[in-house]
C-alpha cells in the first residue's frame, strides 16, 4: 500500500520549492505526477503552483471542498503532490488517504501546521491524524537563530492576533518565528497599541 505523507513548515520554509523539485525529479525520469492545490489560493494566478524562489508549474487539479478526487484519471500516475494542503477540508484529506489504498499511489502533501493564532488548520489537523509519515520542513526564525514554528501575521509591520484565519496576501504579511519571538512581538504590538490609546484619550 502506498503512503500518505505530510510535510509541514512555517511560511517561507521552501515547501513549494520542495514540491516542485520532487515533481521535476519524477518527470525527469519520464514518470507522471498529478499536482493538486486548493481552489481558494489565488495568490499566483488560478492554476499555477509557484514558489517564492520563482519556480512555477501548472496545477492539474484545483480542489474544492465538494470535489470527488476518486473520479480523477489515475492512469500511469506515479505520485500525487498537494500544495497548500492546510486549506483542504477533512473529507478531501480522507479522499487522499483512500487514493493511497485503492489506487496504490503515494500522496505527498505540503502545508502549514498552524495559522497566525497558533491553531491547527482543518487540513493540517486531519493530516496529523491520519498521515503515515509526518516530516518537518525546517526554517529559521526571522528574529533570532532558533527554529521557526509559528506564523506571525503583521499588518503594516505590526503583529496581529485577530482577524480571519485565511487572509492570503503578500510575502511581508507573515513572518516565520520561534515561540518566544511570537509572544514577544505580540506583547510589543499590544504595548504600543495601549500607548496610542492612552495618548489619544488624554
Ligand atoms: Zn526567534
Amino acid at each position: 500500500m502506498a503512503k500518505l505523507y505530510y510535510r509541514y513548515g512555517t511560511v517561507g520554509s521552501a515547501k513549494t520549492l520542495n514540491l516542485l523539485a520532487v515533481a521535476h525529479n519524477y518527470r525527469n525520469q519520464g514518470k507522471k505526477v498529478l499536482l493538486l492545490k486548493p481552489q481558494l489560493d489565488t495568490r499566483f494566478g488560478k492554476d499555477s503552483i509557484k514558489s517564492r524562489a520563482g519556480l512555477e508549474m501548472a496545477a492539474d487539479v484545483l480542489v474544492r471542498p465538494d470535489s470527488n478526487l476518486l473520479e480523477l484519471d489515475f492512469e500511469g500516475i506515479s505520485c500525487i503532490l498537494v500544495d497548500e494542503a492546510q486549506f483542504l477540508s477533512t473529507n478531501i484529506i480522507d479522499q487522499l488517504r483512500e487514493i493511497t489504498m485503492k489506487k496504490n499511489i503515494p500522496v505527498i502533501c505540503y502545508g502549514l501546521r498552524t495559522d497566525f493564532r497558533s491553531n491547527l488548520f482543518q487540513g493540517s489537523m486531519r493530516l496529523m491524524e491520519i498521515a503515515d509519515s509526518i516530516e518537518e520542513v525546517k526554517a529559521t526564525c526571522q528574529y533570532c537563530n532558533r527554529k521557526s514554528i509559528m506564523n506571525l501575521r503583521r499588518i503594516n509591520g505590526v503583529a496581529v492576533v485577530e482577524g480571519p484565519s485565511i487572509l492570503l496576501g503578500a510575502d511581508e504579511t507573515y513572518a516565520a518565528v520561534c515561540y518566544p519571538c511570537y509572544v514577544g512581538q505580540i506583547e510589543k504590538a499590544k504595548a504600543e497599541a495601549g500607548q496610542v490609546l492612552c495618548e489619544t484619550s488624554v
